[in-house]
């Protein structure tokens, strides 16, 4: 069911229900009224031929004739009125059209000395109006024991509450109906910013995720969801634009290796070689492959840390112990090119983080100071306790890097140096992948570098 079949439906459900409690209440409270009225006007009456009876006893046959004239005269709600001996079971005086006698109740307990009026209504004639019927004693000392009863037949009144009743039935059904209209009319004005928001999303498609949409200059709702859209559509544009560009500077990465593989097994292949060369073209191509490899197993890590797909499991790592053990990797490559590696620094310090993560950041920050520090250099790893939180510092006696370049070093693809032989360096990943690890770590990571005396790395970890 759509919101506006919804609206619709609660609008209408809502007024006709108001509707009908409001006509039953009317009806009711009228129906009641003119009971109360009938009821008022039957006790009145009684009341006054009852002191009648009384007051010309013992001459019942004048009475009667003053109560007929003076009845017959009413042609509203004309009373009907019978004074009866229950004892005896006859009338003494009837009022009426003769064929109502014997509706008249013969049977009657007045129950409490002080209640005694009895309000009652007899079903009459084919239709079934109601004849309302008030039997009360005469209290007269000169006919004890009789019983006066006034009549009214209900018809009038009842046609009456009829015609109110097909009134309000009638003025229902129009009510509904205008709901109806109404409702559809509201629905359809409150629902038409949605409509007009759904079809200028329908215009912005992947080649114009730039296109916005207009906010209003009124401060309501709409507005608040246009902005909101808005924000969202701004957060969309700007991960395609970041994905459409690691897309292509991955595919670009790739390439250039893979052609030089490519063309290094093609002039292999060219003419007949000697063993000594076959050897050097496979331990060659063996080594660009495992770069591709290193670089494919990077992008997949990024890929991963980035959707959030990775949950390391965390742990206390001793930083000490880590570091050592990067040391004795990381020492043998160093002497080769002539470079001191050394790890000094608190024993206790105790990290909170996932060991192959802080083994792989402490790593990639290791194997650049050796990359980029000449033979003679130095690299150092020191470790310092902090309030809450553990700091690693990889100083390097290397070519470092330019200040206006130091920001841009952790992002995706970055090198200092564009020129610089590819065997010196990778893909440009190794820093952002760093910052990555970090960041899950909830921890920190700067550069202080001056060109041509080195560079410090410094990582902050919070402590476990
Ligand atoms: P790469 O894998 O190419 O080394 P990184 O992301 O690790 O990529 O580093 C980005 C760039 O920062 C490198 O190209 C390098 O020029 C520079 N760089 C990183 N570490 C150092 C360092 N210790 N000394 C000098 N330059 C560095």
């Amino acid at each position: 069911m759509t919101i506006r079949q919804k609206l619709l439906l609660w609008y209408t459900g809502v007024l006709a229900t108001s509707g009908c409690a409001l006509a039953l209440a009317l009806y009711m409270f009228t129906a009641h009224q003119m009971r109360r009225e009938i009821e008022k006007f039957l006790l009145d009456e009684c009341n006054e031929w009852a002191r009648y009876c009384r007051s010309t006893a013992p001459n019942l046959s004048e009475a009667e004739r003053t109560i007929r004239q003076e009845l017959e005269a009413k042609r509203y709600f004309p009373l009907m009125l019978r004074l009866y001996d229950p004892a005896k079971k006859e009338d003494l005086l009837f009022v009426g059209p003769a064929s109502w006698r014997e509706v008249f109740p013969k049977e009657f307990a007045f129950k409490d000395p002080g209640e005694n009026r009895i309000f009652s209504t007899q079903p009459v004639g084919r239709h079934g109006y109601g004849l309302r019927l008030l039997t009360m004693p005469l209290d007269s000392d000169t006919y004890p024991g009789l019983v006066l009863q006034g009549g009214v037949y209900m018809r009038r009144l009842e046609l009456r509450l009829k015609r109110l009743q097909v009134f309000l039935g009638i003025s229902l059904v129009m009510g509904i109906g205008f709901a109806l209209a109404g409702g559809r009319f509201l629905a359809a004005r409150s629902l038409q910013p949605i409509d007009d928001i759904v079809s200028e999303l329908d215009r912005i498609e992947t080649d114009n995720l730039s296109a916005r949409l207009t906010v209003s200059e009124t401060h309501d709702e709409v507005r608040r969801l246009r902005t909101g859209i808005n924000r969202m559509l701004h957060r969309v544009e700007d991960s395609f634009r970041r994905i459409r560009r690691f897309t292509a500077d991955a595919a670009h990465e790739l390439r250039a290796p893979l052609a030089s593989l490519h063309c290094r097994l093609e002039v292999a292949l060219n003419k007949k070689r000697s063993t000594d060369e076959y050897s050097t073209t496979i331990s060659d191509a063996l080594a660009e492959a495992e770069a591709l490899t290193r670089t494919v197993n990077d992008l997949l890590l990024l890929t991963r840390m980035d959707a959030q797909a990775h949950h390391p499991v965390f742990c206390r790592v001793a930083l000490k112990g880590l570091l050592d053990e990067l040391q004795e990797i990381f020492g043998v490559a160093a002497a080769e090119k002539g470079l001191r590696v050394s790890v000094a620094g608190e024993d206790d310090c105790v990290a909170h983080g996932n060991q192959g993560l802080l083994r792989k950041l402490f790593g990639n920050l290791i194997d650049n100071a050796i990359r980029y520090t000449p033979p003679g250099g130095s690299v150092t790893v020191t470790i310092a306790k902090e309030r809450d939180a553990c700091a690693v510092r990889v100083t390097d006696t290397g070519i470092g890097i330019p200040r206006e370049l130091q920001d841009k070093i952790f992002e995706r693809f970055v090198r200092v140096d564009e020129s610089r032989p590819r065997k010196d360096g990778g893909a440009g990943l190794g820093l952002n992948i760093c910052r990555s690890i970090v960041d899950l770590h909830k921890g920190a990571i700067t550069v202080r570098s001056e060109t041509g005396r080195g560079s410090t790395f410094e990582v902050r970890l919070p402590s476990a």
